[in-house]
């Protein structure tokens, strides 16, 4: 874990029923729960010097539930909520589109509704992430799907711990053997 390392892994995280209890359509901090150990899973993945990024469809901006300062407001609160478990998210990615969407602007096919691949793609824009040692975890195949078509592991997370899930889904990359340096 060099700090001059220029590449670096990144772990992906869904948002809603992922790191916490998917209430439709959420973006009060009042209503926000984590789930179980989805801070100490991202502590976790903190430690492990790789990026930790998170990456939600928000299509209540589309459906005119909610506007976008209200989910960067909620994402902001989450890292500051982090910090008393000395964890951090190191960046937000949402969409708020939707084709059949109220909100004219947001209504239309884009590229970064997963199950499309625009998220992480953007993410990796933005980072010198190493896509083969990457993952991503969420609680929908659409979730999966995003993540294969962006050529990243993808995996699926059912309930329970996220710690252990990471644990061991990382631990079974290391034994298979790193791709390259
Ligand atoms: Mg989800
Ligand atoms: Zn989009």
């Amino acid at each position: 874990m060099g700090n001059k390392k220029a590449r670096r892994g990144a772990i992906f995280f869904d948002r809603d029923g992922t790191l916490n209890v998917d209430k439709d359509y959420l973006y009060k901090v009042e209503e926000f729960e984590w789930l179980e150990d989805a801070p100490q899973a991202i502590r976790w993945a903190n430690e492990q010097g790789v990026l930790v990024i998170v990456v939600t469809n928000q299509s209540g901006v589309a459906r005119g539930y909610f506007v976008e300062d209200d989910v960067r407001r909620l994402h902001e609160w989450m890292n500051e909520d982090l910090t008393r478990f000395g964890a951090h998210i190191d960046a937000f990615y949402y969409c708020p589109h939707l084709p059949s969407g109220s909100v004219a602007a947001y209504a239309k096919e884009c590229d970064c509704r997963k199950p499309k691949p625009g998220l992480i793609e953007q993410a990796c824009a933005d980072f010198d992430i190493d896509r083969g040692e990457s993952l991503l975890i969420g609680d929908k195949s659409r979730d999966v799907e995003c993540a294969e078509a962006a050529g990243v592991r993808g995996i699926l997370y059912t309930g329970g711990s996220l710690l252990e899930l990471l644990k061991r889904t990382l631990g079974q990359k290391h034994n298979t053997g790193e791709a390259k340096a």
